[in-house]
C-alpha cells in the first residue's frame, strides 16, 4: 500500500468564507500517483472545516446565514470561551460544519456524486491555516 501526504495552506481574506479546493485536492491525487484507495482531507484547525457539498453561491450565502443564526459571531459577549479569543462562534460553525471528507479513489479520480465538491470552511480567517490530505491505497 502507498500513502501520500500533503498540506495546502489557505489565508482568507474575510473572518468567513467557503472556499472550492476540489482542483488542489484532484491535484494532489495526482501527484500521488494511487488509483485505488482513499482520500482523506481535513481542517488542521478547529475553527475551520471541511465539507463536502454543491459548488452554488446562494447555497453558500444560505450557509453562511443559517450558521449566523445558530452561532452568531456578535455580541461576543454572549460566549464563555470569548475571554481572550473572539471566536467562540467560529468553532461552534466548525462544529456543525464538520472536520473532515473522505473521498473514494477509483481508477484514480475521486468517485464523486453529480454534485459533489469539496470546500474549505473558514469561520474565524484572515491568518494562515492549513488543511491535510491524506491519500492511501495502491
Ligand atoms: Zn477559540
Amino acid at each position: 500500500m502507498k500513502s501520500y501526504r500533503k498540506e495546502l495552506t489557505i489565508r482568507a481574506k474575510t473572518r468567513r468564507a467557503y472556499i472550492n479546493i476540489t482542483s488542489d485536492v484532484e491535484a494532489a491525487l495526482a501527484e500521488s500517483g494511487i488509483r485505488e484507495g482513499l482520500c482523506l482531507v481535513n481542517a488542521m484547525h478547529i475553527t475551520a472545516s471541511v465539507f463536502i457539498n454543491d459548488n452554488e453561491s446562494g447555497l453558500h450565502r444560505d450557509f453562511e446565514r443559517w450558521l449566523e443564526k445558530l452561532a452568531p459571531e456578535k455580541p461576543h459577549e454572549q460566549y464563555d470561551h470569548n475571554g481572550y479569543e473572539d471566536n467562540a462562534d467560529a468553532h461552534l460553525k466548525r462544529s456543525v460544519m464538520g472536520r473532515e471528507v473522505v473521498v473514494a479513489v477509483t481508477n484514480g479520480k475521486l468517485d464523486f456524486g453529480t454534485w459533489e465538491q469539496i470546500f474549505y470552511g473558514e469561520f474565524d480567517g484572515m491568518r494562515d491555516k492549513r488543511v491535510l490530505i491524506k491519500v492511501i491505497g495502491e
